[in-house]
């Protein structure tokens, strides 16, 4: 899995198409969307158009909250393949735990079948808390490869990370810009952007990559796009690291996993 990839939240389907054809020319392998973004078809396109190898592309999609159990799962995901064009993902998720409608376990297993299938090539979670992964991994057979959850250096999740890791499971961060709500201003940010001549963007996500978390920004202004992969060719020191980790706030800026239950 590339540990830069392109988000689509909030992307229209009418403007997936432009803003994922722009992202793979910019040199992005990786795209990350879901049932609920109402994206997978404009997203689809620019896959399917871009001359790419399929092999080449990473494409997560999730299977949204209404679609839990067994059975709509399933079919929930036969929609996904089919908006997208594809005959597999690479990786598929289960986009909340639920844990008050308590089926993520029979959803879980009906990812199972999609990953021995060869639908799915890799399965995995988002927003799952430790204690729910504690319960899946105890009543399932394969060992979820992802937990995609929100983590930005305002809400740093030390101990899913930590989790995480003894697990074997990797970090996803979503909203890794913190939603580009003020965190690209915080000072200590600013001032670590001036001393590289990189941007307050370009610092948040080099951190995440030198913590090994996976990153997914979103943007749809191809100058962003851009400057939001161009991360790879220098490197935080151990005192900007500090700087920027003493940032912690543990403040979520989405819904709180242990109370979700959106439909
Ligand atoms: P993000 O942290 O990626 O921030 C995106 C916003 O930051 C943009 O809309 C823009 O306003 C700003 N921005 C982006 N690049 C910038 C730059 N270079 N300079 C200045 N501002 C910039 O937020 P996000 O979209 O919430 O999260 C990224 C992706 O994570 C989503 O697109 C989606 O794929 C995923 N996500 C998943 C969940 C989940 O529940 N699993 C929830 C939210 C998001």
């Amino acid at each position: 899995m590339p540990q830069l990839g392109f988000g689509v939240w909030q992307v229209p389907d009418d403007e997936a198409e432009q803003a994922v054809a722009t992202a793979l020319e910019a040199g992005y392998r990786s795209v990350d969307t879901a049932a609920i973004y109402g994206n997978e078809e404009g997203t689809g396109k620019a896959l399917n158009g871009s001359g790419i190898a399929r092999e080449d592309l990473f494409v997560t999609t999730k299977l949204w909250n209404s679609e839990q159990g067994y059975d709509s799962t399933l079919r929930a995901f036969d929609t996904s393949l089919e908006k997208l064009g594809l005959d597999y993902v690479d990786l598929y998720l289960i986009h909340w735990p639920l844990p008050a409608k308590d089926t993520y376990v029979d959803t879980y297993k009906a990812f199972e079948k999609l990953l021995a299938d060869g639908r799915a090539k890799s399965i995995g979670v988002s927003n799952f808390l430790p204690e729910h992964l504690e319960r899946l991994i105890d009543a399932t057979s394969v060992i979820p490869a992802v937990n995609q959850i929100e983590l930005h250096p305002q809400l740093q999740q030390l101990a899913a990370r930590e989790y995480h890791a003894e697990q074997g499971i990797a970090t996803e961060a979503w909203s890794p810009l913190g939603q580009g709500q003020g965190l690209l201003e915080v000072p200590a940010i600013v001032a670590i952007a001036q001393k590289h001549g990189r941007t307050p963007a370009q610092i948040v996500l080099r951190w995440h990559l030198q913590l090994g978390n996976v990153v997914i920004p979103k943007s749809v202004t191809p100058s962003r796009i851009k400057e939001n992969i161009e991360v790879f060719d220098f490197s935080l020191d151990a005192e900007d690291i500090a700087a920027i980790s003493a940032l912690n706030e543990d403040r979520r800026l989405g819904p709180d996993p242990a109370t979700f239950n959106m439909a």
